[in-house]
C-alpha cells in the first residue's frame, strides 16, 4: 500500500477522526501515486493515522479506517453489512416503506459512495475514483448480502464523478447503466404506504428525494383542511402526503415539465380524484404573479449554493423566496421551508428566514426544526455530512 506522510501538526484533525486530508497537509507521497489508490497515512513522526482513498484534488485523501488493517473484499463486506444492519435494526424498511438510503458516504464511513434502495433495486452514485473502481465489488456484495433481497444494481456515476484529467476520463469512461441485473422503469416504490414511480435512469439524483421522508410525514400530520402549495415539487412527494393528510386542495409547482408530469402520475397513483393541480413555472415568478393565498406552503428548492463562494448570494435567494412565500400565507398558516445546501449552515439559513419574516412583516413562530432522517446519518466527526435543514413556522 502507498504511504503518505503529513506535515508536522497536520495530524490533529485525523486524531479526532475527521475523514478528509487536504492537499496542503501532505509533505511526501510516492511519485507513482494515482487517483484511485488506497493509501496509508502517517504523521510527520511516522505514526500510523489511517487508511484512505487518494483522489488528488483539494481533498486529497478520504479516510475510511483509523485502524491498521487489511483493506480487502472482507473489509468492504463488513462496512456494507454494518450500514445495512443499522437500517434493518432501525426498521427503516418495512411493509409500509421499501425505499431507503443504504450507504450515505462519510456518514457510513464509506466516503464517496451513495447507495439507494428502491424496492429490490439498488442505485449507486460514486463521487471518487476509488469508489468508482470498487463498483463491481460493491454491486456483487449488495446482491450477495443475506439480509435484504436486491436483484439489480444500477450505476449512476456519470455526472457525480469529477475527473481531473483527460487520461483518467478515457481510463475510467463513466457511463450510467446496470452493473447487475435489470429493472423495468419506472419502478414503483412504497413510502409510508404512499406509492411513487421512480425513474433513476432519467430522474434527478438517484430518482427520488429519500431524505424528505420524515418531513413529509410531519407535513401530513398538519395538512388537514388546508389549501397547500408545494413549490419545487419534483416527484410530488409532499403533495401526495398532503392529500393523504386530507388537505382541502394541493397545488404543485416545478420549473420542469417532466417533474410536473411525474407529480400528476404519482398523485393519480394514490388518489384517482384528488383536489390537485400542477403548474410548470419558475417558483419566484409564480409567487410574484399569483394572487392566491394558501394555508400551508412548502419551499424545498435545489441547493442554491453548491460552493462556499456562492453562500452570500444563496442566502439572499433564500431570503427573497421565503419573504415572497410568507406574503401568500393566510393567518394561522404554516410554512415548511428547507435548505439542502451543505455549505449553508443551519444558523445562517435560520437568519435568512428571520429576515424574510421581517421583510414580509409577519409574526412567525418556529414549531419544528427539521433535518435529514436516520438513513442519512451524520458522522459526528464530519459535521460536513449534515446538509438538510428545515423549519416549520406558524404564521400569525
Ligand atoms: N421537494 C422535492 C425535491 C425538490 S428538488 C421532493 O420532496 O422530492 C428541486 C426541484 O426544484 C427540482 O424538481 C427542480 O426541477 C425544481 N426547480 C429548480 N429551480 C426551480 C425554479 N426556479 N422554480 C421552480 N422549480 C425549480
Amino acid at each position: 500500500m502507498n504511504e503518505i506522510i503529513l506535515h508536522p501538526k497536520k495530524e490533529e484533525s485525523i486524531k479526532r477522526f475527521h475523514p478528509w486530508i487536504f492537499s496542503g497537509a501532505i509533505a511526501r507521497k510516492p511519485e507513482s501515486i494515482a487517483s484511485g489508490d488506497t493509501v496509508r497515512v502517517l504523521s510527520s513522526g511516522g505514526d500510523f493515522l489511517g487508511i484512505g482513498h487518494y483522489g488528488g484534488g483539494s481533498i486529497a485523501v478520504r479516510l475510511f479506517s483509523f485502524a491498521d488493517e487489511p483493506v480487502d473484499e472482507q473489509f468492504w463486506q463488513r462496512r456494507l453489512q454494518q450500514a445495512l444492519n443499522m437500517r434493518l435494526r432501525l426498521n427503516l424498511i418495512s411493509s409500509a416503506t421499501n425505499v431507503c438510503r443504504l450507504v450515505n458516504g462519510e456518514g457510513d464511513l464509506m466516503p464517496g459512495l451513495i447507495v439507494d434502495y428502491y424496492n429490490g433495486a439498488a442505485v449507486i452514485q460514486t463521487h471518487s475514483t476509488s469508489m468508482f473502481l470498487l463498483r463491481p465489488l460493491i454491486a456483487r456484495l449488495l446482491i450477495e448480502n443475506p439480509a435484504l433481497p436486491i436483484t439489480s444494481v444500477y450505476d449512476k456515476s456519470e455526472k457525480t464523478l469529477t475527473i481531473k484529467n483527460a487520461a483518467d476520463r478515457i481510463r475510467l469512461n463513466p457511463q450510467d447503466g446496470y452493473l447487475v441485473g435489470n429493472c423495468s422503469i419506472p419502478h414503483t416504490i412504497r413510502e409510508h404506504d404512499n406509492l411513487f414511480e421512480v425513474n433513476w435512469e432519467e430522474g434527478q439524483k438517484t430518482g427520488f428525494f429519500i431524505d424528505q421522508r420524515e418531513n413529509r410525514r410531519l407535513l401530513q400530520h398538519y395538512a388537514a383542511d388546508r389549501d397547500v402549495l408545494n413549490m419545487f415539487c419534483y416527484t410530488g412527494g409532499f403533495s401526495v402526503y398532503a392529500l393523504r393528510g386530507n388537505a382541502r386542495s394541493v397545488c404543485s409547482v416545478d420549473a420542469s415539465s417532466k417533474a410536473i408530469e411525474l407529480t400528476d402520475r404519482n398523485v393519480a397513483l394514490n388518489f384517482p380524484d384528488a383536489p390537485h393541480s400542477a403548474v410548470v413555472a419558475d417558483a419566484f415568478e409564480f409567487l410574484h404573479n399569483s394572487d392566491n393565498c394558501y394555508d400551508l406552503i412548502i419551499l424545498d428548492p435545489p441547493a442554491f449554493a453548491k460552493r462556499r463562494f456562492a453562500l452570500r448570494q444563496a442566502l439572499q435567494a433564500y431570503k427573497r423566496l421565503n419573504a415572497k412565500a410568507l406574503d401568500k400565507i393566510r393567518s394561522g398558516g404554516l410554512l415548511f421551508t428547507f435548505s439542502c445546501s451543505q455549505v449553508v449552515p443551519k444558523e445562517s439559513f435560520r437568519e435568512a428566514v428571520f429576515s424574510a419574516a421581517a421583510i414580509a412583516g409577519r409574526y412567525v413562530r418556529i414549531l419544528h426544526q427539521m433535518e435529514q432522517p436516520a438513513d442519512h446519518p451524520v458522522n459526528i466527526f464530519h459535521p460536513e455530512s449534515e446538509y438538510l435543514k428545515g423549519l416549520v413556522l406558524w404564521v400569525e
